[in-house]
């Protein structure tokens, strides 16, 4: 599925899901910090990174709110290759990957939070997915993430989809 919420970015690494539509979704931030420090949160220098680590997100959603969709909902995105959520692995096969604009540090503006809620609560309730499995990186790979890190507003942000 392609959402009319964003613009269309492709990447090419992803590969087709093995057992059905997705049943989580993984949240995770990304930025160019290392690849270009001096532009670390331009979507261009973002996508570039993806495309050269062989790495996608279905969703990235710039600093502006701005909702870029990379892979179709349909396929499977390369993001939580390791993650294990309620004693299930092989995350990509069944999750959708959300990625913020951010480092561990920026923290997350207001529309890309709102941005991010409204791109979920579609998400949520297309796919029937309980709030309890919608996740941070880190809490599905624990100890090798630690995206979105301790500025991601978590209590915010499912209260927000779930009231929404
Ligand atoms: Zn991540």
């Amino acid at each position: 599925m392609k959402r009319d919420i964003g613009c269309w970015i492709p990447l090419k690494s992803f590969s087709e899901r093995k057992n059905g539509g997705p049943s989580s979704i993984v949240i995770h931030y990304v930025s160019a910090k290392w690849s270009n420090p001096d532009r670390p949160y331009d979507m261009e220098e973002v996508i570039t990174l993806l495309r050269a680590q062989k790495l996608s997100y279905h969703y990235i959603i710039g600093r502006g709110g701005n909702v870029v969709q990379c892979v179709d909902e349909n396929d499977r995105a390369w993001h939580a290759g390791f993650g294990i959520l309620f004693g299930k692995g092989d995350l990509n096969d069944t999750s959708i990957g959300v990625s913020f604009v951010a480092t561990h540090d920026s923290g997350f503006n207001d529309s890309q939070i709102s941005s991010g809620v409204k791109l979920c609560r579609e998400i949520v309730k297309d796919y029937e997915i309980p709030l309890n499995h919608v996740v941070g990186h880190s809490h599905v790979d624990w100890k090798r993430k630690v995206d979105p890190g301790q500025n991601f507003p978590w209590i915010r942000f499912l209260n927000d989809i779930a009231n929404g």
